[in-house]
C-alpha cells in the first residue's frame, strides 16, 4: 500500500513510514543470527505492525469513503435531480468561464428552449406527464449536442444551451431541425401535442482591424460580453413565443449596427 501511494505522500513521511517496517525487520535478522530468537520480542514487532497495517488500511478506506461522499455532495449541488443536467447556477458559471475566455474572433451560439404552453400540458395531462416532458426535452438536447458543449436546466420548462466554437448556420439548421423532428416523432407516440421555441444568439466572429502607422492592418481583441449574449437570445425567444411558437428566431451578436468590422474608422478605434 504504502509502495502504490507513494507519489501521493512527501518524502520524509514516506521514508519514516517504511523504516517502521524495514529496520525492525534487519533487526531481526541480527538479532537471530547474533543472539539466537526472541519470541516475546518477535511477537511484540508482529503485532505492532499488524496494528499499524489495520490503522493505515481503516485511514484508507475513510479518506475514499469521504472523497465519495464529497463528489457525490458536489455533483447533487451541480445538477438537476429530475433531468440530471446542470443547474442553472453551474451552469450559467461554466458558461460564463467560458466567455471570459473567448474573444471577438470565437464563435458560439447561445440558446434559450421553452415548451410551448407547458402549463396547459400539467393541467391537461397531469404533472407527472409534464415531468416526462422536462426529461425528454433533456435528454434530446443532451443528445444533439457534444459532450463539451454546456446545457442546463434555466428554470421550470426552460433550458439554456451553450454551443461551443461554431456559429455556423448550418449547424444551427441541423440540430434544430434534428431537435425539432424527435419531439414531433415522441409526441406523435404519446398523442399529445408538445413543442418547443427557440431563441438563438449566434456569436459570430468578427475580425476587428486596427490601422497601424505603417498602414497595415492589425488584429485587436474585443471582449464578447456574456450579459448581452444572455439578453439577445432572451429577446430572440420572446420574439420566436409572439410570431413563431414551435420555431425559432436567431439574433446576432454583435448586431450588425454596433459590428466594428462595418464600422471601424481608420483611426482613434477604441476597443
Ligand atoms: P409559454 O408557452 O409562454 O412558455 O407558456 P407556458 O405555459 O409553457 O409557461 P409558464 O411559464 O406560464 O408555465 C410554466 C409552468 O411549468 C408553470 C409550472 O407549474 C410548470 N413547472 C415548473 N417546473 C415544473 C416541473 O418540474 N414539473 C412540472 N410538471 N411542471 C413544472
Ligand atoms: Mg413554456
Amino acid at each position: 500500500m504504502l509502495i502504490s501511494y507513494r507519489k501521493n505522500l512527501d518524502r520524509i513521511i514516506f521514508l519514516s513510514m517504511m523504516s517502521f517496517f524495514v529496520l525492525p525487520a534487519l533487526a531481526t535478522v541480527y538479532q537471530a543470527l547474533a543472539y539466537g530468537f526472541s519470541l516475546q520480542c518477535l511477537a511484540i514487532v508482529i503485532s505492532t505492525q499488524i496494528m499499524f497495517v489495520m490503522d493505515t488500511v481503516e485511514v484508507n478506506m475513510r479518506f475514499h469513503s469521504q472523497q465519495a461522499a464529497y463528489e457525490k455532495a458536489r455533483y447533487e449541488a451541480e445538477h438537476d435531480g429530475m433531468t440530471g443536467l446542470l443547474n442553472k447556477e453551474a451552469g450559467w458559471k461554466r458558461m460564463r468561464k467560458y466567455f471570459n475566455c473567448m474573444d471577438s474572433r470565437d464563435e458560439a451560439m447561445l440558446m434559450f428552449v421553452d415548451i410551448d404552453d407547458f402549463k396547459t400540458i400539467n393541467d391537461t395531462y397531469g404533472h407527472t406527464v409534464g415531468d416526462f416532458w422536462i426529461r425528454e426535452v433533456a435528454s434530446q438536447l443532451r443528445h444533439i449536442y457534444r459532450q463539451d458543449d454546456i446545457i442546463c436546466r434555466y428554470g421550470g420548462d426552460e433550458f439554456l444551451a451553450l454551443v461551443r466554437n461554431t456559429a455556423s448556420e448550418h449547424v444551427l439548421k441541423t440540430t434544430l431541425g434534428m431537435f425539432f423532428q424527435q419531439l414531433a416523432r415522441t409526441s406523435e407516440q404519446h398523442g399529445q401535442n408538445v413543442h418547443c421555441s427557440v431563441g438563438v444568439c449566434r456569436i459570430a466572429a468578427t475580425r476587428i482591424r486596427r490601422n497601424t502607422d505603417e498602414g497595415n492592418g492589425e488584429d485587436i481583441r474585443g471582449e464578447v460580453d456574456f450579459d448581452e449574449c444572455v439578453k439577445q437570445a432572451d429577446l430572440a425567444l420572446y420574439e420566436t413565443k409572439r410570431s413563431n411558437k414551435g420555431k425559432f428566431t436567431v439574433y446576432n451578436y454583435p448586431p450588425p449596427s454596433q459590428n466594428p468590422q462595418i464600422s471601424a474608422p481608420r483611426s482613434g478605434l477604441k476597443v
